[in-house]
């Protein structure tokens, strides 16, 4: 069966086809740095992280990029604050948000786009949009004019009329209708600005993403993705601007995940009933956090509790401890490779699995099918005599599982704990070799390790007394 994707644009799970046979371009609303991101945050950074290595799985050769909201009303509250400036604060909660993914088994991205390196290009869409009278300036600040696009509100579902009426707009006088929304603000004192053909100023949230993601994918892209409370005003207004400016599609699938709720309530930083990722982390271990979401359907919502994560923390072990006593079980075993492929039983169960995450990537059905595997492993490893053909069956479950673990992430493996552990010592040893060859002043030797590093996404940062590495 082929994929199918759930796309908010049309309410409709449709078959896949990405613009180009085997290529997919990809797009993840990122976080906006102001603090260290909770859960919730984490859900659409890991799912959707889970859907494009699945499709890597595939064989789509993916293009996947998640921006960061480096300049934003929160970051500059959270500088005023901290007594700083937006810079370091939006530095320190980057590196802390590629600190919390990486610990969370979420692989980087391709690209991870900030907001103020691409002013530039944020101006210019603008300008693009001022130019063909969609978009009108007003003492600094510039609106994006919603009437002129027919299709505003097509990806919520709302008309024009009953947006004014439901929801909360800002009565501005500026404004030609309540709903234009601003693509650009004019600097406020002590704010950080950027100069640009209306003044001193800033970009707004929205123009942010539809540049960056245009930027790097192209005016169409196949997916764009984010949580359900992006559909409206956020993605909605990233589709004015881009169709606005060039007149083709902006996305063909738009995809958006359920809310993490406490007590049926959206977990959020201005409710304050949220716990931070690296706080989950401090207790429970990335793959029971990832089994967690696992368990359920991106779309679907998921109630936060202790229970909940000790559900997945025996579901987990569940796999675990199967496949440890598979591992005593097949000891002894030379398999026959040709026949490995045998067991229908196991077959049929690989085929449920894929065949749940291509009807929108179900996760709930296929880690079932994953679940009946272990149940037949079981059931095997009880009887009292294991003939030839059971333990081909085992090591097809082991094999199957260790395989579909390359995107789920659940399984910590062994190798991978070692080999984390040796790539620290050698990065340690190489930074040791630079700072000898620095103090002998061959620069050229140290800077080329540098160089080599960057290229291979290891990052050095000279600091007073050492150097300190770190992935970017
Ligand atoms: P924010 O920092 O609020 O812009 O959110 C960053 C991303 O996390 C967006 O895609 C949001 O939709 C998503 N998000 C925020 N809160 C939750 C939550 N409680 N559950 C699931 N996703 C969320
Ligand atoms: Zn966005």
């Amino acid at each position: 069966m082929a994929l199918r994707i759930y796309n908010t644009y049309t309410n409709s799970v449709e078959a896949f086809k990405p613009l180009a046979d085997s290529k997919v371009k990809m797009y993840v609303c990122g976080p906006t740095v102001y603090n260290y991101f909770h859960i919730g945050n984490a859900r659409p950074l890991l799912m959707f992280d889970i859907f494009r290595r699945y499709l890597m799985y595939r064989g789509y050769d993916v293009r996947y990029v998640v921006n960061i909201t480096d300049i934003d009303d929160k970051i500059i509250r959270s500088a005023n604050e901290e007594k700083t400036s937006t810079a370091e604060v939006a530095a320190k909660y980057t590196q802390a948000y590629f600190e919390d993914c990486e610990k969370l088994g979420i692989r980087n991205p391709d690209v991870s786009p900030k907001a103020t390196d691409h002013i530039d290009d944020m101006i210019e869409l603008v300008k693009k949009l001022v130019d063909q009278g969609i978009a009108y300036p007003a003492e600094g600040d510039v609106f994006y004019d919603v009437k002129k696009l027919p299709q505003y509100g097509k990806l919520s579902g709302k008309k024009i009329d009953d947006l004014k009426s439901g929801a909360r707009v800002e009565v501005d006088k500026r404004k030609k209708d309540p709903l234009d929304f601003v693509l650009w603000k004019a600097a406020k004192p002590g704010e950080p600005s950027w100069e640009s053909p209306w003044g001193k100023g800033r970009p707004g949230w929205h123009l942010e993403c539809s540049v960056m993601s245009m930027k790097y994918l192209g005016n169409t892209f196949d997916i764009h993705a984010g949580g359900v409370d992006l559909i409206f005003p956020h993605h909605e207004n990233e589709i004015a601007q881009s169709e606005g400016a060039t007149g083709t599609r902006f996305v063909n699938y738009w995809m958006h995940n359920g809310f993490l709720n406490v007590d049926g309530e959206k977990m959020a930083k201005s409710a304050g009933n949220f716990f931070t990722a690296r706080e989950i982390l401090e207790k429970y271990k990335p793959e029971v956090i990832r089994m967690f979401f696992l368990l359920k359907h991106y779309r679907s919502p998921i109630d936060f509790s202790e229970e909940r994560i000790h559900e997945s923390q025996q579901a987990l072990s569940r796999i675990n401890s199967t496949l440890a006593n598979i591992d005593i079980a097949l000891k002894e075993f030379q398999p026959d490779a040709k026949k490995i492929n045998g067991s229908t039983i196991i077959n049929n169960l690989r085929e449920q699995f894929l065949a749940a995450l291509d009807d929108d990537f179900n996760t709930a059905n296929a880690m079932a099918k994953i679940f009946e595997m272990v149940r037949e492993a079981n059931i095997i490893m009880s009887a009292e005599q294991i003939q030839q053909r059971d333990l081909e069956a085992l090591l097809r479950i082991k094999n199957t599982i260790l395989e579909f673990n390359e995107f789920l992430g659940i399984i910590e493996s062994e190798q991978n704990k070692i080999s984390e552990v040796e790539q620290k010592v050698y990065l340690d040893i190489l930074v040791e070799v630079r700072q000898k060859l620095r103090e002998q002043k061959n620069w050229k030797l140290a800077d080329f390790i540098r160089d080599r590093l960057v290229e291979k996404g290891i990052e050095l940062e000279d600091r007073k007394d050492k150097t300190v590495w770190k992935k970017f």
